[in-house]
């Protein structure tokens, strides 16, 4: 009988039943393909003590994984104690949750203290923090976010240090960053200028998407052309970049407003944190092809937000443009430059020092590893240079590629580049500092490191680790219904290995989102959709981060998925194998420790770099190591059987005519997933 009509009839799929088998003393080989008649009708009969037994397993395990997570729960649950951390503000469903109560008490705990407040509402630190108290609880201020902006700061001073180390500083590109509310037209703008200003039209256009791109503006009058870097990440990602002001990443920020909309949240945002930056900028007026607009009102709703424009007193200047009709676009370029000039003197770098600059992107692709792109703010970034991270070592520049994707080797001031070479992914807003003594003093240590953990740093696919530093596979499960939802989360978790493992990132029903994939990326998960698809957004998305999806409507199916994937994960087994044997015919020199000989091989093939056994009448007298083939006089890599060669030998043993040689390589073998 077939394996596969076997499987179906009990239910199961094959590769299942090849793995069950061989535990319950049926001996069939993992790759089997029919199976002896008799032997299929006893499976058949066996078959429901079996499910039995693997059920008995399963639920001990699961109980026994249980009983894990309770006693962990518990003492964190110690170690915490009644302290809570609370942030700068708060839902009240956020904050019952923190406390871990129900947030109906919560809700009748603030009517008590004087507030009404529903569960969408939110609370300030201090009232949360009175409440809190009030109720029993050792409150603290969360800090995560305030020690991150601290230290994205510290990291940006060390661009400003560096660049003032320079007095052969020159002007370069001013770097420019969109901002405003969603909806606004940012990405409209950006697409508006990339297609009629950028550098090199014969190249043919942009053809990937790295997080920026370089324009150029003719001057009319002077006919000059000035350059000009544009960070291409829009929405919410402009917002995160910007938050790494403390590294400055852009020179002069244009905030969108659309005039049929005027000023709204995000708008009112992005005006306080140019502000904090101290950012100069310009206000591009939008969609002013639309009949519904208001420009007054725009500009008084920005009067409102002591953003005044010029012709009323103020000193913002604003340009009327719709990015839809390509409208005045010349006007708003020809403005950021009036003011990158106003700003000379910040917008300059020294081109001939080490590079620094700043990661404004950052994702893992399957096939490259990790990839960013980094903006060069001042030096010069080459080829092979060591890429100092934060200051530590990240690795080198293997590749580096301008922003329409065309082979650099060198990157100047202003210039975005999609780099490869990184052993780990560096985070938006991260630092890179070429310094160069720095830089040697990093790549020793790193070198000596290696050196030690030798081959195992490198080529380990690992996705993740748990807590008990085991490989993990990251996922994130999107199903059509809880049934299907609860089925596949519980199938996933009985998998059980002691080296590697399966990490649940995030569920839930429904397509597969934009969320999802940033979700995704940030925690470099593989998105898993049972029963359901990407929208349309989501599956652009997925492509230009790299993010990996896979679809699935049987439960199966996706276990075998992961497990394949957990068996790509376990480290592989070294051993050796005999590749061939040779005949001594002479002995040339003998010095110490090395030899040189001739002989015949006489099987399979010698190898140069091969290990060898040395074999007198059928006994092993000794072992070394063939440092160097000759053929006639060439030096070659391998010889082939029936062929005389001359060999370098490397040993303590002295070979002797008539010894046998037997050459070995040493191999790697994934080792197998066997979980059940
Ligand atoms: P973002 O969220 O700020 O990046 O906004 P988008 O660039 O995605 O634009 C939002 C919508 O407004 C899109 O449908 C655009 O086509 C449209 N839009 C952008 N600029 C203009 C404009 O100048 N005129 C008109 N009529 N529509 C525009």
């Amino acid at each position: 009988m077939n394996v596969t009509e076997l499987a179906r009839k009990l239910n199961t799929n094959k590769d299942r039943l090849l793995k069950i088998l061989p535990h319950y003393g049926y001996d069939i080989g993992r790759k089997a393909i029919k199976i002896d008649d008799k032997v299929a009708h006893q499976i058949i009969e066996d078959w429901g003590d079996i499910k039995k037994d693997l059920e008995k397993k399963r639920k001990k395990k699961k109980a026994e994984r249980k009983k894990k997570k309770e006693e962990m729960k518990e003492s964190l649950e110690e170690e915490r104690g009644s302290a809570v951390e609370l942030p700068e503000k708060i839902t009240v469903q956020d904050f019952a949750d923190e406390l871990g109560m129900a947030v109906t008490e919560v809700i009748s705990e603030l009517m008590q203290n004087g507030i009404l407040a529903n569960k969408n509402q939110e609370l300030d630190y201090d009232t949360a923090s009175i409440v809190a108290e009030d109720l029993g609880y050792d409150v603290e201020q969360k800090t995560d976010q305030e020690m991150k902006e601290e230290e994205i700061e510290e990291r940006g001073k060390i661009i400003q240090k560096v660049l003032k180390e320079s007095d052969n500083l020159e002007r370069r590109p001013p770097v420019i960053i969109v901002m405003g509310h969603v909806d606004h037209g940012k990405t409209k703008l950006l697409d508006t200028i990339r297609e009629q200003n950028i550098i090199d039209t014969e190249a043919g256009g942009i053809t990937q998407h790295i997080g920026a791109y370089e324009a150029a503006w003719k001057d009319p009058e002077t006919d000059e052309k000035k350059n000009i870097t544009f960070i291409d990440t829009p929405g919410h990602k402009a917002f995160t970049v910007m938050r790494s002001r403390g590294a400055k990443v852009a020179d002069i920020a244009v905030l969108v407003v659309a005039a049929d909309d005027g000023v709204k949240p995000q708008t009112k945002e992005a005006i306080q944190i140019m502000k904090a930056a101290n950012l100069p900028f310009v206000v591009a007026i939008n969609k002013i092809d639309k009949p519904d607009i208001d420009i007054q009102r725009t500009k008084t709703e920005l009067s409102d937000e002591d953003v005044v424009p010029e012709e009323w007193g103020g000193d913002v200047p604003m340009v009327e443009i719709s990015a839809k009709q390509k409208t005045n676009i010349d006007e708003l370029l020809d403005m950021i430059l009036l003011l990158s000039d106003m700003n000379e003197d910040e917008i300059k770098a020294d081109s001939s020092m080490h590079a620094a600059g700043t990661v404004i992107e950052s994702h893992k692709d399957p096939q490259m590893g990790a990839v960013a792109t980094i903006l060069v703010q001042t030096g010069t970034l080459n080829l092979g240079d060591p890429l100092i991270i934060n200051g530590e070592d990240y690795g080198n520049v293997r590749n580096m590629w301008n922003y329409q994707g065309k082979d650099i080797e060198t990157a100047g001031p202003s210039t975005p580049v999609r780099i490869i070479g990184f052993d780990v992914a560096p985070e938006v807003g991260d630092i890179l500092d070429v310094s160069k003594e720095e830089a040697a003093e990093k790549v020793n240590v790193r070198e000596k490191e290696m050196g030690q953990t030798g081959a195992q740093k490198k080529g380990v696919v690992d996705s993740g680790d748990d807590e008990e530093g085991k490989n993990t596979l990251n996922v994130l499960v999107k199903a059509d219904v809880l049934g299907s939802m609860e089925a596949l989360v519980g199938s996933l978790e009985e998998i059980d290995h002691e080296e590697v493992g399966i990490k649940i990132v995030g569920r839930g029903l429904g397509s597969i989102t934009e969320d999802d994939v940033n979700k995704a990326e940030a925690v470099d998960a593989v998105i898993v959709g049972f029963n359901v698809e990407p929208t349309y957004t989501a599956r652009k998305l997925m492509k230009e981060k790299g993010v990996d999806h896979k679809e699935y409507n049987v439960i199966y199916d996706i276990i075998d998925w992961v497990e394949g994937e957990l068996e790509k994960l376990l480290e592989t087994e070294k051993y050796t194998e005999k590749v061939g044997n040779l005949k001594v015919l002479a002995v040339f020199s003998t010095e110490t420790r090395e030899m040189t000989i001739g002989g015949r091989v006489e099987s399979g093939k010698a190898i140069k770099g091969a290990r060898v056994r040395v074999k007198r009448d059928g006994e092993v007298v000794g072992r070394g190591k063939i440092v160097n083939c000759q053929q006639g006089k060439k030096d070659v890599e391998e010889v082939k059987s029936g062929r005389e060669c001359g060999l370098r030998f490397r040993g303590k043993t002295t070979i002797k005519e008539d010894d046998v040689l037997e050459f070995y390589v040493e191999k790697t073998k994934k080792k197998s997933l066997d979980l059940e």
